[in-house]
């Protein structure tokens, strides 16, 4: 054991005489010449830190070598595109991410990948009970490999889409609701259904009479339409940027697969359709194949549209 301690004291003093080299280096840069000094990009979201579920919007300035960066956050790729001198993407923590500091990942800049911490805020999720049909709820052999079926149906849809992604957003203005109401279930509340099933609502649930105009929350194209077990008649938005809507339950669809909308343009009348304890919206959102709360996705880009407006 004695043998390390001259070890120790050789790599102390060789740290210290580093150490005085560096600062005596930086000092003469600053002196000679100012321009060459290192200033590391900044990368900040728009929110200060992101909430269990919701949308942030990243922004990297100071980063103008005409290279699009690229990112990583939350095992999730990040896709910059340009807004007002900046590079922006979206993110989003996942309901179950973990709260507290996250790593991002940026490259493109430096030769070296940059890291940048991001903070994720805990979120109390609401406790809902609910009651449906027993078929509904506990689907046979039958409806389960129908779900399935869907579910993949949904997923390829997606995939698709991600593949053909554009260089920014079909959008120019922030989302707004579908339809606006009360809001009667939030986004990730822990469901307890006919007493026994218990899982995490993907969606926001709008009171919504049979029959009311259902509207696209902002500009797109509609990549699927369908009626689905579970989601009952429904139409899907791609808004660009890995960013999707979702409109269940409705009682009629007024829009086509390919169909490029505006935001408000009407999509679909609300109803009770698929598993549904009653007429209502379910709004879903998605950042590529993450379900996020899509009252952030209202939020987040009402505050980004004004941050680059007030830049102007
Ligand atoms: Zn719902």
């Amino acid at each position: 054991m004695t043998d390390t301690a001259p070890i120790i004291s050789y790599a102390r003093s060789a740290f210290l005489s580093l150490t005085a080299l560096f600062i005596f280096t930086l000092t003469n840069y600053q002196i000679d010449s100012p321009s060459v000094i290192y200033s590391r990009p900044e990368v900040a979201l728009l929110s200060n830190e992101v909430t269990q579920g919701d949308m942030g919007v990243i922004e990297l300035k100071g980063a103008a070598n005409g290279k699009t960066p690229e990112g990583e956050i939350f095992g999730t790729k990040l896709r910059f595109f340009t807004a007002a001198g900046s590079y922006i993407a979206l993110t989003a923590a996942g309901m179950e991410e973990t709260s507290g500091t996250h790593m991002m990942t940026i490259h493109g800049i430096e030769e070296h990948a940059l890291y940048y911490p991001v903070k994720v805020a805990a979120k109390e999720f609401d406790s809902t009970i609910l009651n449906v049909k027993r078929r509904m709820a506990f689907p046979g052999k039958k409806e389960r490999a129908r779900i399935k079926r869907e579910n993949e149906l949904v997923a390829s849809a997606i995939e698709d889409r991600l593949k053909k992604i554009g260089k920014a957003p079909a959008w120019d203005g922030p989302f707004i609701m579908p339809v606006t109401d009360k809001i009667t279930d939030t986004f990730g509340s822990w469901r307890v259904m006919n007493k026994k099933k218990e899982y995490r609502h993907n969606g926001l649930d709008i009171r919504a009479k049979n029959g009311a105009r259902v509207v696209a929350a902002n500009s797109g194209e509609v990549v699927l339409t369908g009626d689905f077990y579970l989601t009952g008649k429904t139409v899907i938005v791609d808004h660009g940027m890995g960013v999707f809507t979702t409109y269940a339950h409705l009682s009629r669809i007024s829009a086509d697969i390919g169909e490029k909308v505006e935001r408000g343009q009407l999509v679909g009348r609300a109803g009770a359709t698929g598993r549904a304890t009653g007429p209502h919206l379910h709004w879903g959102a998605r950042l590529e194949y993450n379900f996020i709360n899509p009252e952030s996705i209202v939020t987040e880009s009402e505050a980004f549209f004004k941050h680059i407006s007030d830049k102007r």
